[in-house]
């Protein structure tokens, strides 16, 4: 048995992951659970699992939750602070770990997990993004094995050779035949909503998504499309692919996950419902294709297939993701940390949904290049950033 950490383990993620374990609970002994504030959800969760150790980032919910445990005489140790956190990650008692925080706080425990060389399960895409290089040569340094667990990576994953498998991060996609990445994406909930009209969408409408269920992040970066541009990055990094090698196409239905286009005509698709336990399953079973609990594909319930060009007027979160990916780390570090306080804002009603794109590019155009020379510079940047976007926001943007 495998011993297993999940960061995140309340969320959508965390909660696919815990249903796997479920299924499978041959595989993976539950060593760790960590999630911020949902002390209620973290206590059902150590009834069920009985997990060794609990950790949540907020102090407060920390201190709830031993007193919670020690009620019901539950003896999951609760770890008080992140280095106890980052060092439990490094050490013997852990061999995988789920990466399902959502957003840059997620970094320093992957990263921590890949520097000691464990098997990582990927669904945290800011990390990377954030990170980029640093944490591709974490995992060429410490031989960490990275799995994709984001739909489209995971499809494209799926759909490449062993030898491209076994080096993700420093893969030669030309050599084994690869023209093209092509990166699946719905559109969101406003694909066919009339541009004029993206001033007056509400949070609760942008949560909506069409096709997939997931957390309130994620759920908005779907609606502007940043999120196909996180995952841009995302691809990059992890098939270490030209920007040329990757193309993004709307594909409203969500049957196909993503595809990889060789340079003989073939192109590989991986196709299923769009539910997170398929890629949770194949990375937890090591490729091997284990019980989900999702429902086969069922093809003549499937609506026609449609493919279409993303149009950057209607998504320039998009475009602006890409742009930054040519640019390079500090773009990318900035779209990211600028993206987590618009989206917050944007809950908050302090922002309209168009003025996402309108304050990314604002702090992105003035801010100075410099060259990221370590992840301690990175965070400078990060919370730079961060502070210029909510002194934008309360000077110009607030609604
Ligand atoms: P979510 O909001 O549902 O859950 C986030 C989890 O992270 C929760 O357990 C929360 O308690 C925890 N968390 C938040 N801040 C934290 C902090 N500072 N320290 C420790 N824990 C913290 O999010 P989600 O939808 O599960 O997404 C998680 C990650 O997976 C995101 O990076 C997202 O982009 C990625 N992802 C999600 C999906 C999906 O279907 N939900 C698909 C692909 C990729
Ligand atoms: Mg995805």
């Amino acid at each position: 048995m495998k011993k297993l950490a999940i960061l995140g383990a309340t969320g959508s993620i965390g909660a696919s992951t815990l249903s796997i374990c479920r299924l499978q609970p041959e595989l993976y002994d539950i060593v760790l659970l960590s999630a911020a504030t949902s002390v209620d959800k973290m206590l059902l969760l150590c009834h069920e699992f009985t997990p060794q150790y609990v950790s949540m980032s907020c102090p407060v919910a920390t201190k709830l939750l031993r007193k919670k445990l020690a009620i019901s005489r539950i003896k999951t140790q609760v770890i008080n602070d992140e280095a106890s956190l980052l060092a439990l990650l490094a050490s013997k008692e852990i061999d995988s770990v789920m990466a399902a925080i959502v957003g840059g706080s997620g970094l320093r425990t992957a990263l921590a997990a890949v520097e000691a060389g464990k098997e990582i399960f990927l669904a945290n895409k800011e990390a990377l993004v954030m990170s980029g290089q640093f944490f591709i040569d974490a995992i060429q340094n410490s031989g960490a094995k990275l799995w994709p667990v984001d739909s489209e990576h995971n499809a494209i994953f799926q759909a490449i050779s062993p030898s491209l498998q076994n080096s993700i991060g420093y893969c030669d996609l030309a050599a084994e035949g690869v023209l093209k990445i092509l990166l699946t994406g719905s559109g969101g909930p406003f694909l066919n909503l009339p541009i004029s009209q993206f001033s007056l969408i509400s949070p609760e409408q942008a949560l909506k998504h069409p096709n997939w269920s997931m957390g309130k992040k994620i759920s908005i970066d779907s609606a502007t499309m940043m999120n196909k541009g996180l995952e841009f990055i995302e691809a990059k990094w992890l098939f270490n692919a030209q920007n040329d090698q990757i193309q993004v196409i709307i594909h409203p239905q969500s049957v196909i996950h993503s595809m990889v286009q060789y340079k003989d005509g073939s192109v590989i698709a991986q196709m299923g419902e769009p539910d997170m336990r398929v890629p949770i399953s194949y990375v937890m079973g090591g490729k091997k294709r284990i019980e989900s609990g999702v429902e086969p594909l069922n093809f003549f319930s499937c609506a026609d297939f449609s493919f279409t060009q993303p149009d950057y007027n209607r998504y320039p979160c998009l475009k602006l993701a890409i742009e930054a990916c040519y640019q390079g780390q500090q773009s990318t570090i900035i779209l990211n940390a600028v993206n987590e306080v618009a989206v917050n804002a944007f809950l908050k009603q302090q922002i309209k949904f168009p003025q996402i794109a309108q304050l990314i590019e604002k702090v992105l155009s003035t801010s100075l290049t410099t060259l990221v020379e370590s992840i301690d510079h990175l965070f400078s940047i990060d919370i730079e950033a961060k502070q210029k976007a909510q002194q934008i926001i309360k000077r110009d943007l607030v609604c």
